[in-house]
């Protein structure tokens, strides 16, 4: 079995499309998404109806796909977070918005091995960015390997016994992290739609349970096409650079 994992989209089609490519020539059986499918990006309807159309094994939601209860739900984004936020509502047909409201929360088991979630295990919506939170996430995982998203950040946790490890990305595209069962793991694919660790490429990963490893991937998109899009949407100019920098 090969899971394409997924997350922190962010209606970015041109980043899903060729993650989605790469992945096809990589090939794998069933995809999981992470959540944080839309928000900032130019392309909420396109984008949730090629993941509908993917039909996911899995989908958790991401605090930006809760928008579609309520813009109170932004109310602890940053200003252009909100603004992004109202011109998605606008922008949303009622039948998408009607897919994102009924999206599960996390953390959602798949099978007994491996567990999804947006933020943490503990909580859709927190972050895990360093030892503490992963130590505490580790605590409320219910399966040795759980992928996350949020931080949009790819990065794993490695837990053998009481020791931690952090395995960072390797910088040239590909890092492989191997999975041994003795250990636990919090994986995080890092963002397919908005990267923030210096990187604008886009991020994914498989994970190939026969085969025991998870390939973190990186691969360069056309973003100046997502930008256009989104200066023609009106979407704040701060979203769009952030794109060229990767964070
Ligand atoms: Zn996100």
């Amino acid at each position: 079995m090969r899971y394409l994992i997924l997350t922190d989209i962010h209606a970015n089609l041109e980043g899903l499309e060729t993650c989605l490519n790469d992945a096809g020539v990589r090939g794998y059986d069933e995809i999981l998404v992470l959540g944080d499918i839309v928000g900032y990006g130019p392309d909420p309807n396109a984008v949730i109806d090629r993941v509908r159309d993917l039909n996911p094994l899995a989908i958790v939601r991401g605090n930006h796909d809760k928008v579609a209860l309520g813009l109170n739900q932004a109310e602890g984004f940053h200003a252009a977070a909100k603004a992004a936020a109202h011109w998605m509502l606008d922008t949303l047909t009622a039948d998408n918005r009607a897919w994102l409201v009924a999206l599960p929360m996390g953390p959602r088991l798949i099978g007994d091995t491996l567990e999804i979630c947006h933020g943490a295990p503990f909580d859709e919506d927190a972050y895990i960015f360093d030892e503490l939170d992963a130590r505490h996430a580790f605590d409320a995982a219910t399966a040795p390997i759980c992928f996350y998203g949020h931080t949009h950040f790819p990065v794993a946790f490695r837990l053998t016994g009481d020791s931690l490890d952090i395995i960072g990305p390797s910088g040239n595209g590909e890092t492989t992290l191997p999975v041994a069962g003795d250990a636990k793991y919090l994986v995080n694919p890092g963002s397919v739609g908005q990267p923030r660790d210096g990187d604008p490429r886009a991020a994914y990963a498989i994970y190939d349970v026969n085969e025991q490893r998870v390939d973190l991937i990186r691969i360069p998109y056309a973003l100046e096409i997502t930008q256009a899009k989104m200066h023609r949407a009106g979407l704040p100019e701060p979203l769009a650079r952030r794109l060229t920098l990767g964070r």
